[in-house]
């Protein structure tokens, strides 16, 4: 990996312990998305649905990459742990307010995990007969699938690992940093 987490702008937070994506692999990799994005959609219009607050940074450079016409909303989705255990069950907090029935929707989220969240999130979209219904990740652990979901576009796949950064969080922190990144243990508890 590069020694240079960012190209400007602040070093290397000392919470981290490894870089896994730095800031220009991440802004690289975006626009070869943007590229794909464009060869499936064309000039359609697209619905954008951004699953807060993990996505938003990603989002906000993704839709950048688009010169169609995007309409955007959000949804915010909690994971219920029960206390046997930690499964989540994913729940709607906020859901999204626009019109998507006949739409072409794009879901997007930091990063696809357990499946869980855009397997709900997808069945719950669909009910709403959006003329199509696509996913896309930044980030992807293909290890930790525990329903059958793949994403449509995906940025990067990375290991079994808890990474922050670019929008993720650990306990609200840590999702301003410019690259994706793993703590140092001793900051692991909230
Ligand atoms: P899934 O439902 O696929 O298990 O999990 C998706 C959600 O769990 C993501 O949207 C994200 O909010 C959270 N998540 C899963 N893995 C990580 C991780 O490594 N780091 C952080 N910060 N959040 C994660
Ligand atoms: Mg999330
Ligand atoms: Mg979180």
């Amino acid at each position: 990996m590069s020694a240079s987490p960012t190209s400007h702008g602040p070093a290397l937070h000392p919470h981290v312990e490894a870089v896994l994506v730095n800031e220009a692999q991440i802004r690289r990799r975006i626009a070869e998305l943007g590229h794909e994005l464009r060869a499936v959609y064309g000039d359609e219009e697209l619905t954008l649905i951004s699953i807060i607050n993990g996505a938003i940074v990603f989002t906000a450079d993704l839709l950048r990459e688009l010169a169609n016409p995007i309409r955007l909303d959000c949804i915010r989705i909690s994971s219920y742990r029960d206390a046997v255990e930690s499964r989540g069950v994913p729940q709607v907090v906020s859901k999204f307010t626009l019109d998507i029935a006949n739409r072409h929707v794009l879901v997007i989220d930091d990063i696809l995990d357990t499946g869980k969240t855009l397997e709900f999130v997808t069945r719950m979209i669909r009910e709403h007969r959006p003329a199509s219904l696509r996913t896309c990740v930044l980030l992807d652990k293909k290890e930790r699938r525990a329903v059958d979901f793949e994403a449509d576009f995906v940025g990067f796949s990375i290991p079994d690992q808890f990474v922050i950064g670019y929008g993720l969080d650990f306990a609200e922190r840590y999702r301003n940093l410019r690259y994706i990144g793993t703590l140092k243990p001793k900051f692991q508890n909230a």
